[in-house]
């Protein structure tokens, strides 16, 4: 009996090992990325109802390690708010994002992409003074952007986060509150907040046709959300039933399997062009 308990004591204590040296070797990999150019860019589409077509895409971040092989932005991120690094990589983040529409718009697609933002990002002035400085070098327009903000990091911060996102607004920029539905921000917040856009966190979607309690969610967030001035984006659209039920209730865009995976740039473009033409 206490030889039972005390295996049970040590695969307890392996597990927490495992989990904190992966974590140590992805702060210790980490550093290294960008000046090895370990990181890339995919796009997902994002389905405009109205138009009928894609309008604008979100950059999604890739980590292909040397040491580590390739690691979701889920685990790498979250790491790189803590060290502090991640203003590094959004930085990053942008001015490849910046680049790619640049290219895009020089072939005569006029594209919006969606960049996103960590919470600590929009209080650090160096991301942002980046941004817009990689924007002028490039003639673009804040209004071919748009910055993903989750809903939590706004709860977090409300009056600094607002100030910012309001400037940003000001700009042309457009503001999304990404994952919304999973932060618990309240009505007042929201309507404080001076985002352009509300995008319905996937948790919701996915099991649209099978939950009415979502369903009901979905509805309401739509209606409230238009009649708060703010577009409304779905992500994680994966069935033609669920893109029905989110057209029906005038959702403005649609993202997810259904239309497309995150892409390469030029998949993506192959991709857009067919879809393009129909
Ligand atoms: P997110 O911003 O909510 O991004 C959407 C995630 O949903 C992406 O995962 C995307 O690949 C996935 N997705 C898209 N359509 C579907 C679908 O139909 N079904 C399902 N199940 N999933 C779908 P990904 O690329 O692994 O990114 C995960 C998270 O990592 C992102 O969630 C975001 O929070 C973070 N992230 C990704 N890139 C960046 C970045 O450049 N900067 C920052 N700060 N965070 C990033
Ligand atoms: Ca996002
Ligand atoms: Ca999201
Ligand atoms: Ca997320």
């Amino acid at each position: 009996h206490g030889r039972r308990k005390k295996l049970m004591v040590t695969a307890y204590t392996d597990g927490l090992d495992l989990a904190y040296i992966r974590t140590l070797a992805i702060s210790a990999a980490l550093p290294k990325a960008l000046a090895r150019n370990e990181f890339h860019l995919v796009y997902q589409p994002k389905i405009a109802i109205n138009a009928g077509s894609c309008t604008g895409v979100e950059a999604l971040l890739r980590w292909q390690s040397e040491e580590l092989g390739w690691i979701g932005p889920d685990e790498f991120i979250p790491v790189a708010e803590q060290s502090g690094l991640i203003h590094e990589i959004t930085a990053w983040v942008c001015t490849q994002a910046i680049e790619q529409v640049a290219t895009w718009h020089q072939q005569g697609h006029k594209l919006k992409v969606s960049v996103n933002f960590s919470a600590n990002d929009l209080l650090h002035d160096t991301v942002l003074t980046t941004f817009e400085e990689q924007l002028k070098v490039h003639h673009l327009d804040p209004t071919y952007f748009v910055l993903e903000v989750t809903e939590g990091a706004v709860v977090e911060n409300p009056e600094l986060t607002s100030q910012r996102l309001k400037s940003l607004r000001e700009k042309g920029f457009g503001v999304s509150i990404d994952d919304y539905g999973t932060g618990y921000s309240s009505l007042l917040q929201l309507r404080d907040l001076q985002a352009t856009e509300l995008k319905i966190d996937r948790s919701f979607v996915m099991k649209l046709e099978h939950n009415v309690a979502d369903q009901t969610i979905v509805r309401s967030s739509i209606q409230m959300a238009h009649q708060l001035g703010l577009h409304v984006v779905a992500e994680g659209v994966e069935t033609e039933r669920a893109a029905g039920l989110l057209s029906d209730w005038g959702c403005d865009e649609l993202q997810g399997y259904f239309y497309s995976k995150p892409l390469e740039p030029h998949y993506f473009m192959q991709w857009y062009l067919q879809h393009q033409a129909q």
